[in-house]
C-alpha cells in the first residue's frame, strides 16, 4: 500500500534554500507573511500541496531555518513522514543543519533525504568536500546512507532526480495509524469571512470527519466540525497524514491557538506534570535536577523543570527517568515523542519519550517509582497495572481508575491478564493486589484475633470494632470478610465475625448472668432493658454484650424504647395478631394489648418493630398486614 497520505518537510540551515526548492518542485511560494515577503526569510511554517511524479498526493511542510525561530520549527516536525534535508553546497554545513537533524532525530521522523542545493554555485570538487562533511555529520543517525540528490535551482539541475528519489522514499514509509482515535495538533487559527474560525494541522491519527464531536485541549472547551478541507478542496472526512483545515462550530478565535489539540471527547487529559524518559544529546551541556526548560510536544511549547528521578544530574549522551513540571497543562498520550531545549540560553539539549502522561509529583529515588517506569517505557503494560494496583494498596481502584492510568488500547487485556495470573482480585466494584489482598485479611484476622481476646465472653466481634483497628476501609471489608467466610476461616453470627473454630470463654459468673439473661427473656414475653440487667453478677457493660450476642444470634429481638423479646415470644405474638388481622382486617394498639395480654408500655415498641420489620403497616389509628 503506497498511496496513503504522507508529509514531507524541509529542515537545514537559513538561506540554504528550502523555501527555493519547495517553489521549484510544487510551484508554491510558502513564505506568505508580508515580513518573510519583506525580510526575504522564512519567519513560520509554510504549507504546499505536492503531486509527486508518480501521481501520489502529498503535503509539504517548509519550516524557518534561522535559530530565531526555532519554535516554529519545532511545531512543524511533529507532523513530518519524510524529511528534505537541505544543504548549501557552498555553506556546508552549518549549527541549524545540525540542530534540525537532532530535533528530526529525537522526534522520529521516519525517512529523509539530504538535498545539497546552490550546485551552480561551486565546482565539482568543493562539491564533492561539501557532500563528504554532509555525511560525517549524518553518521550514527537516521539519515545514515539516505540518498543525497545534488540540485540547482536556477539550472533545474538534479530537480528531476530529486523527484524520483522523493517517489522511492515515499514509498517506503509507513502510514499513519488512521483506525485509531483521531488527533490533531493545531498549527494555525484563522477567521475567515463567512465562516468562522478555520483551524489548520496534520492530523496524526484517526479521520476526522464532518459533523464529528471534537473537544479543544487543554481547555476542554467542545465543539463540532463543520467542514473540512485538504489543500483547498472540500472533504468529508480527512485521514491521518493528511494537512487539515478544519471549520469549527462555535469557537471564538481566542478559544485555540497553535499548540491546543483536537480531539474526541473524553479521549486524553491535560497534566502539568508528566513522567519521561529523557535523553541529552551528546554534545548537550551536563543537566542539573531541576533545571528550568521548555517542553516542545506536539505542535506546543510549554516552560517547566526537570525533575530528575534517580539522580542529581544527567550526563551529555545519557538517559533517564525524570518529571517535566510544567508551568502550564500538556495533552500527551504514552509513548509521545518530544523535545527540550534550555530555558536559557536556548539550545536544543535533548528530548525522549512520555512515560506516564498524566502524573503527579514524585518522592525521588523510589525503586518501586522507577520500576514502574520501566514496564512504561517498555511497553509492559500487563506489569504496568499490576504495578499501579499495587500502589493504590488497601483501597485498590476501580476498573476507570485503573484504565486512566494506561493507554486506552491496553486497559482490557491487562485487566483480564491481571485476574487471570490471580495478580489481581476482585473486591466489590474494586480490583485489589494480591499483596495487598493478603494484608487486608491479614489485617482482618489480626483484628478478629484481638477482639477475641480482648471479649472472650462473646460470641464474635462487631464489625465496627473489626474496622476500627485495622486500616481497611469500610466499602473493602465486607468483600473481605465475606471471601474470608467463604475460604473457611471465618464465621458470621449476625453482625458479629469470629474465627471458624471459636467459642466463646465465659467464666462461671459470666455463664450464670447470661443462663438468667435467657431465662428472663423466655418467661416474661416483653422485658425492659433494666429487668433483664438487673441483679446479675457481672459488670453492666459485659451483661450488655451478653444480651447482644443473644440478639445477634437470632435468639432475641431488640424492640426499642429498652424492650426486648425473645425469638419465640415474637413468634407467638406475631402468630396471635396475623389472626385475628385476617378475620377482623385491624387492630389498634388497645386491643392488640389485650389480645396478647401485655401492658401499655411495652405494645407500642411491639407494634413498631413489627412495622419496621414490615410485618404491619399503620393505618390511621389501627394498623393492618403490611402484606395487604
Ligand atoms: P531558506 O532560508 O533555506 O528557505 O532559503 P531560501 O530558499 O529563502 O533561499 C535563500 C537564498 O538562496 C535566496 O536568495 C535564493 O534565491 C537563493 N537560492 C536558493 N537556491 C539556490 C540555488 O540552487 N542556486 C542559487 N544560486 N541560489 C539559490
Ligand atoms: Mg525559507
Amino acid at each position: 500500500m503506497t498511496d496513503f497520505p504522507i508529509v514531507i518537510g524541509t529542515a537545514g540551515h537559513v538561506d540554504h534554500g528550502k523555501t527555493t526548492l519547495i517553489r521549484t518542485l510544487t510551484g508554491v511560494d510558502t513564505d506568505r507573511l508580508e515580513e518573510e515577503k519583506r525580510r526575504g526569510l522564512t519567519i513560520d511554517l509554510g504549507f504546499a500541496p505536492f503531486t509527486l511524479p508518480s501521481a501520489r498526493t502529498a503535503s509539504v511542510v517548509d519550516v524557518p531555518g534561522h535559530e530565531k525561530f526555532l519554535k516554529n520549527m519545532l511545531a512543524g516536525v511533529p507532523g513530518m513522514d519524510l524529511v528534505l534535508l537541505v544543504v548549501a553546497a557552498d555553506d556546508g554545513v552549518m549549527p541549524q543543519t545540525r540542530e534540525h537533524l537532532d530535533i528530526l532525530r529525537l522526534l522520529r521522523v521516519q525517512k529523509g533525504i539530504v538535498v545539497v542545493t546552490k550546485t551552480d554555485l561551486v565546482d565539482p570538487e568543493l562539491l564533492e568536500l561539501a557532500i563528504e562533511d554532509i555525511a560525517g555529520a549524518l553518521a550514527g543517525t537516521f539519515l545514515e546512507g539516505a540518498p543525497v540528490v545534488s540540485v540547482s535551482a536556477p539550472t533545474g539541475e538534479g530537480i528531476d532526480r530529486l523527484l524520483a528519489t522523493i517517489d522511492a522514499v515515499a514509498g517506503e514509509t509507513q502510514p499513519r495509524d488512521a483506525a485509531a482515535p483521531f488527533r490533531l495538533p493545531i498549527d494555525r487559527v484563522f477567521v475567515k469571512q463567512g465562516f468562522g474560525t478555520v483551524i489548520t494541522g496534520t492530523l496524526f491519527a484517526g479521520t476526522l470527519s464532518e459533523g464529528d464531536a471534537v473537544s479543544i485541549l487543554p481547555t476542554g472547551v467542545t465543539s463540532r466540525v463543520r467542514g473540512l478541507q485538504v489543500h483547498g478542496g472540500k472533504r468529508d472526512r480527512a485521514v491521518a497524514g493528511q494537512r487539515v483545515a478544519v471549520n469549527l462550530v462555535g469557537l471564538e478565535r481566542a478559544d485555540l491557538g497553535r499548540g491546543d489539540w483536537i480531539l474526541p471527547p473524553g479521549a486524553l487529559s491535560p497534566a502539568e506534570t508528566i513522567d519521561v524518559w529523557l535523553e541529552l544529546l551528546p554534545g548537550s551541556p551536563v543537566l542539573a535536577h531541576r533545571t528550568r526548560i521548555r517542553l516542545h510536544h506536539g505542535t506546543a511549547e510549554v516552560i517547566g523543570r526537570v525533575a530528575l528521578l534517580d539522580r542529581e544530574e544527567l550526563a551529555p549522551g545519557e538517559g533517564a527517568f525524570a518529571q517535566l513540571l510544567l508551568e502550564g497543562p500538556v495533552v500527551a498520550d504514552f509513548g509521545d515523542r518530544f523535545v527540550l531545549r534550555l530555558y536559557a540560553p536556548m539550545a536544543t539539549i535533548g528530548g525522549g519519550t512520555v512515560v506516564n502522561p498524566v502524573s503527579h509529583r514524585l518522592r525521588r529515588r523510589q525503586p518501586a517509582t522507577l520500576e514502574a517506569l520501566g514496564h512504561a517505557r517498555e511497553g509492559r503494560w500487563v506489569d504496568l497495572a499490576g504495578a499501579r494496583l499495587q500502589e493504590a494498596g488497601t483501597t485498590g481502584l476501580t476498573r476507570a481508575e485503573l484504565a486512566a492510568r494506561l493507554p486506552r488500547s491496553e486497559v482490557e487485556h491487562a485487566i483480564e491478564a491481571l485476574l487471570a495470573s490471580g495478580t489481581a482480585t476482585v473486591r466489590g466494584d474494586r480490583l485489589v493486589h494480591r499483596s495487598a489482598r493478603g494484608q487486608q485479611e491479614g489485617q482482618v484476622l489480626a483484628a478478629i484475633a484481638q477482639g477475641h481476646h480482648a471479649v472472650p465472653w462473646r460470641l464474635g466481634v462487631p464489625r465496627e470494632a473489626i474496622q476500627a483497628t485495622t486500616q481497611v476501609p469500610l466499602k473493602a471489608l465486607t468483600p473481605v470478610l465475606e471471601a474470608l467466610a467463604q475460604g473457611g476461616e471465618l464465621k458470621a453470627i449476625g453482625r458479629l465475625w469470629a474465627q471458624s473454630d471459636w467459642q466463646a470463654r465465659r467464666s462461671a459468673e459470666q455463664a450464670w448472668a447470661m443462663e438468667t439473661i435467657a431465662e428472663r427473656l423466655e418467661s416474661g414475653r416483653f422485658v425492659s432493658e433494666a429487668d433483664l440487667l438487673a441483679d446479675l453478677p457481672v459488670p453492666p457493660t459485659v451483661a450488655r454484650d451478653l444480651l447482644d450476642d443473644r440478639i445477634e444470634s437470632g435468639l432475641a429481638a431488640k424492640l426499642g424504647q429498652g424492650m426486648f423479646a425473645s425469638a419465640a415470644a415474637l413468634r407467638s405474638a406475631q402468630d396471635q395478631l396475623r389472626a385475628h388481622l385476617s378475620r377482623e382486617g385491624t387492630v389498634t394498639a388497645s386491643q392488640a394489648r389485650d389480645l396478647l395480654d401485655t401492658n401499655r408500655k411495652a405494645i407500642i415498641p411491639l407494634l413498631e418493630y413489627l412495622d419496621s420489620q414490615g410485618f404491619t403497616r399503620r393505618q390511621g389509628d389501627a394498623r393492618i398486614l403490611a402484606s395487604n
